[in-house]
C-alpha cells in the first residue's frame, strides 16, 4: 500500500491508501484508516485520480458519516456537549441541596442537583427535559403540517423505540421518537410529514410518496440525512 493525496471537488485534500492489484476495476472502500483504493496495475495515475474525483461526493459523505458515528457516548458530566435541534449545547451541572428545574439559555442547559456527580441522575434529568421539549416542539410541527396536508391534527405521543423514528397506527395515532429533538428542524419536519402522510396512505406506494412530496419536497435528502444521523441520535 502507498499513501497518496488528492484534492477533492470541494477543495478538501484527501489522503488515501493505494493498493495495486491484479483486477480490472477500481474499488473504493472506507475503512477506519480512511479511503482505501484498490486499482488495476495498468491504470495510469491521472485516470485513477479522475475516477476518484467523480466519486468525490460519495467519499465525502461516507467519511463524514463515519466520523459522526465514531463519536463516543455522552458522558453525563459538567461541560459535555449535547445537541438540541441540530445545534450544540453545553451541559452545566451545578450542585445545590435542592433540585431545581433545568435552565435553558441559547446554547447551554444548566441543571441544579444535590448529587451532580451521579451520572445516572444527571442523565435522567436531562432526558426528562428533552422529552418535555420534544412534546411541545413536535406537537407544534404536527399541527402545522396537518393543516398544510388538510387533515385534522392527530393525537400524538412520544416513543422510546430503538429502531424507529416514527409510526402511525391504523387508528391514526402518531408516535415520534423523543430523540429526534436532537436533530435539525428539517429532519424533524420530515419525520412529521412522513407519519402525517400515512393518515392518507397507509403504505409506502408511489401515491404515498407523492403526498409526502406535496408537503415536504426534499424528502429524499432528509431521509438520507436521517439515516446518517441515526447513530448520533442514539448516543442519548
Ligand atoms: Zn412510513
Amino acid at each position: 500500500m502507498t499513501k497518496k493525496t488528492i484534492q477533492l471537488g470541494n477543495g478538501e485534500i484527501l489522503t488515501y491508501q493505494l493498493e495495486r492489484r491484479a483486477r480490472r476495476t477500481v474499488g473504493l472502500k472506507i475503512t477506519d484508516d480512511g479511503l482505501v483504493v484498490h486499482a488495476p496495475k495498468y491504470l495510469l495515475e491521472f485516470q485513477l485520480k479522475n475516477l476518484i474525483l467523480k466519486k468525490s461526493d460519495w467519499i465525502s459523505n461516507k467519511l463524514a458519516t463515519r466520523k459522526l458515528n465514531q463519536k463516543p457516548p455522552i458522558t453525563w458530566q459538567d461541560g459535555e456537549t449535547i445537541p438540541l435541534l441540530g445545534l450544540d449545547m453545553t451541559l452545566y451541572i451545578v450542585s445545590d441541596s435542592k433540585k431545581q428545574p433545568p435552565q435553558f439559555n441559547h446554547d447551554s442547559l444548566t441543571i441544579v442537583l444535590p448529587q451532580p456527580e451521579d451520572e445516572e441522575v444527571v442523565k435522567k434529568t436531562v432526558i426528562q427535559w428533552y422529552k418535555k421539549q420534544a412534546l411541545t416542539d413536535f406537537g407544534r410541527r404536527i399541527a402545522l403540517f396537518a393543516a398544510k396536508l388538510g387533515v385534522t391534527t392527530p393525537p400524538f405521543k412520544l416513543s422510546n423505540a430503538r429502531s424507529r423514528w416514527g409510526s402511525c397506527t391504523s387508528q391514526g395515532d402518531i408516535r415520534l421518537n423523543w430523540r429526534l429533538i436532537q436533530a435539525p428542524p428539517s429532519i424533524i419536519n420530515y419525520v412529521v410529514c412522513h407519519e402525517l402522510a400515512h393518515l392518507k396512505e397507509m403504505n409506502h406506494s408511489a401515491q404515498y410518496w407523492a403526498i409526502v412530496e406535496g408537503i415536504y419536497p426534499h424528502y429524499k435528502a432528509a431521509e438520507k440525512e436521517l439515516k446518517q444521523l441515526s447513530a448520533v441520535l442514539h448516543r442519548m
